[in-house]
């Protein structure tokens, strides 16, 4: 297992992530992800970006009302989104991990 740089992994782990942050990762990848910053010394929970995807409304920073179709397509204008409350429209936070350091 020695065909990858540890950047080359890290590189991975913080794409996966943005791409996790963008449009809902399925959970197999995050593990995956995880285990590898664990491995890397990485941060566990942000692989050191400094910011962790909003769970509610899975970094998009709107929540979608009346409808469980929510992601990577285009809404009718009838669809209603609401300004996420729990990371007030920002989609992240500051990685907790990171910043009590
Ligand atoms: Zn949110
Ligand atoms: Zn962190």
């Amino acid at each position: 297992m020695q065909s990858l740089t540890s950047n080359e992994v890290a590189g991975f782990a913080v794409g996966a992530l943005l791409l996790g942050a963008t449009i809902a990762a399925p959970k197999v990848d995050a593990f995956i992800a995880a285990a590898q910053r664990r491995s890397l010394g990485m941060c566990r929970k942000c692989g050191d970006v400094k910011n962790v995807a909003c769970g509610r409304c899975k970094g998009t920073g709107s929540i979608k009302s009346g409808g469980i179709f929510g992601f990577g397509e285009p809404e009718p204008s009838n669809a209603r989104s609401a300004t996420c409350d729990n990371c007030q429209g920002k989609g992240c936070f500051p990685c907790p991990e990171c910043s009590k350091s």
